[in-house]
């Protein structure tokens, strides 16, 4: 029978394919009848591979911790658990006789230990099962093939289910391999979500406990325009899920038709409508989506990518002057590194019990400033090449703008003192992503050249709601009257000031939001390069003078509800379906 789940829609697109499990606590094991001696020589043949397999990855963890004694020790009480002769009699015989596949037959002589050590009185003792159960699931995931090497070596593509992603594991992962995502955690605005919609993935997050009903290989479907996952789907399902995979995509062709078309609002009022990126390369996607430059390049994925790079100044300076030829003579905001939150690095300790009020953003950058002068060379050297701007997040006051502008100062005259080709220091510009940025703007706004506003984290920060935690994902709402009313402080006080405003949170994509967000007047939209077509389809019929009222009548709402009420009783009849269907995704259920 099938399982059906929901849980957050993070990247839109349905897709159908073979569940593969990474992370998985708990592997759920499939029992497979085995028919003909054949069978049960080729079981039998698997389980000791992978015991070889499993042999070899500990020693060679043991080689790489020689110098940490209690480490090798412990890889040595696995290897003699591994090599135990009545484990591995006891899985023999049950392939045997009992006629099961290696993994299930594993995964039964584990539960039995299991609950042996259960019952040992002596506590140290008991608490040795830990090493049981690691080594056990370690061969389990041998024969299934559930690890991240083997998910690279995958020929066909899967869809990858996990209790959670971090942004490096899926940042490191081939677009070719992913047919989609569902985790247990994280949320729309997770780092991870935001990959999966960089690379254009079906996504559904915050399902918490997908990977422990999905079994490896089973018939897996991800609804990421409703946020439904289905697990071994029958056969309406199945048809139902294809046709609107069909659907869904011929819509998204015939909008991307679209992409040569200006970004102007149906009564003509020209849209800056940007690209956010993670990696350089995205940057040769921008025009081909029909976007204008890139208005948020999130610069700590270079790093999480491939961490030996750490801080590198010609990696840096590689990727910026990339995507600032490409793009040349359309701007490039490039954000100093954001690490922390939910983006860790071994060099950062992940001590802190509330990693997204800790160290992060620019508080690192200012704390290290000799690997922050790097990435500050990097982006001088760059910005010969193109119309750079420099962007800090997590700005909380103008002391910080001020400290990194006489940082540039100096920075440019070392680089002409060294004789190093440099441009002219790029625009300066600030996020505004903390109710104090809101409430002090008038203090940031001088020492400013643009804001832009980082909704994911102004959301977070304003309705204290972290934003990659499942418990609290409906409470996650950038509609809420607190944070349209900061919006649109914002937006007013930079029109005063005569300084340019965007917005990159995930906001600017939300077709709800989209109305006000231009009646408040911001500059310029900035969203996922897979994104970008359907937002300009979303500008081309809204009147901007209707988005004018709709902006000023959501400051005397009571609700979020009420807020997106106001905004859809005017986008109905406007939108194209596919959009609707999107805002509908509450009734828009199968048979609905
Ligand atoms: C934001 O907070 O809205 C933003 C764009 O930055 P990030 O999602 O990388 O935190
Ligand atoms: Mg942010």
């Amino acid at each position: 029978m099938s399982i059906r789940l929901s849980g957050t829609p993070a990247s839109p697109g349905v897709s159908i394919g073979p569940a593969f499990l990474l992370n998985v606590e708990e592997i759920r094991v499939k029992k497979r009848a085995l028919r003909t001696p054949e069978e049960v020589e080729i079981e039998l043949e698997r389980f000791s591979d992978a015991l070889v397999k499993t042999r070899g990855e500990l020693e060679s963890i043991s080689d790489k911790i020689s110098d940490v004694i209690e480490g090798q020790q412990l890889m040595e009480v696995h290897i003699l658990l591994l090599n135990d002769p009545s484990m591995i009699a006891d899985a023999q015989n049950r392939i045997r006789n009992e006629q099961v596949c290696a993994e299930y037959a594993v995964s039964r002589v584990l539960y039995e230990v299991l609950e042996r050590f259960n019952s040992i009185a002596d506590p140290y003792l008991r608490s040795r099962a830990v090493d049981v159960r690691d080594v056990g699931r370690r061969l389990i995931a041998n024969l299934l093939g559930t690890e991240r090497e083997a998910l690279v070596s995958l020929r066909n593509p899967v869809i990858l289910i996990s209790s959670d992603l971090d942004p490096s594991q899926t940042a490191g992962l081939s677009r070719k391999q992913l047919l989609g995502i569902a985790t247990d955690l994280g949320g729309s605005t997770s780092h991870t979500a935001i990959l999966a919609r960089s690379m254009g993935i079906p996504a559904v997050v915050a399902l918490k406990d997908v990977a422990e009903y999905a079994v490896p290989g089973q018939t897996v479907i991800i609804d990421g325009i409703h946020g439904n996952v289905i697990i071994d789907p029958d056969e309406d399902e199945f048809q139902y899920y294809s046709e609107l995979k069909k659907r869904y995509y011929s819509a998204e062709a015939e909008i991307a038709l679209n992409a040569d078309n200006p970004a102007e609002t149906a009564d003509g009022t020209p849209i800056e409508l940007s690209a956010n990126i993670e990696f350089s390369q995205e940057a040769d996607q921008v025009s081909r989506f029909g976007g204008y430059g890139i208005g948020l390049f999130r610069t700590e994925f270079i790093r999480l990518l491939s961490p030996e790079v750490q801080d590198d100044e010609d990696v840096h300076y590689r990727a910026y002057r990339h995507v600032l030829e490409t793009l040349n003579p359309q701007p490039v905001i490039i954000r100093t590194l954001d690490l922390g939150g939910d983006k860790f690095l071994d060099s950062i300790p992940t001590v802190e019990k509330n990693p997204f009020l800790g160290w992060r953003g620019i508080r690192i950058c200012l704390d290290r400033p000799e690997k922050f002068t790097n990435q500050l060379r990097a982006l001088l050297r760059a910005a010969k090449y193109g119309n750079a701007r420099i962007m800090l997040p997590m700005i909380t006051g103008y002391d910080q703008v001020i400290e990194v502008r006489s940082m540039l100062r100096s920075i440019a005259a070392e680089l002409d003192r060294e004789g190093v080709p440099r441009g002219d220091i790029p625009p300066l510009g600030i996020m505004i992503e903390t109710p104090a940025a809101v409430l002090g703007i008038d203090l940031l706004l001088p020492h400013s050249d643009f804001v832009s506003i980082g909704s994911n984290d102004l959301t977070q920060y304003t309705l204290a709601v972290d934003r990659g935690s499942p418990y609290v994902s409906k409470l996650f709402d950038s509609l809420h009257p607190a944070v349209v009313r900061q919006i649109s402080i914002v937006a007013r006080k930079c029109r005063e000031a005569e300084k340019w405003i965007g917005i990159c949170g995930l906001m600017a994509s939300d077709p709800l939001a989209i109305p006000l967000l231009l009646g408040f007047g911001l500059n310029e939209l900035s969203v996922p390069i897979t994104l970008i077509p359907d937002v300009k389809e979303i500008i081309s019929v809204i009147n901007m003078t209707d988005a004018q009222s709709l902006a000023e009548k959501s400051l005397t709402l009571k609700s979020s509800d009420e807020i997106r009420k106001s905004v859809l009783d005017y986008v109905e009849s406007k939108y194209p379906d596919i959009i609707l269907d999107e805002i509908h995704r509450d009734k828009i259920d199968r048979g609905n």
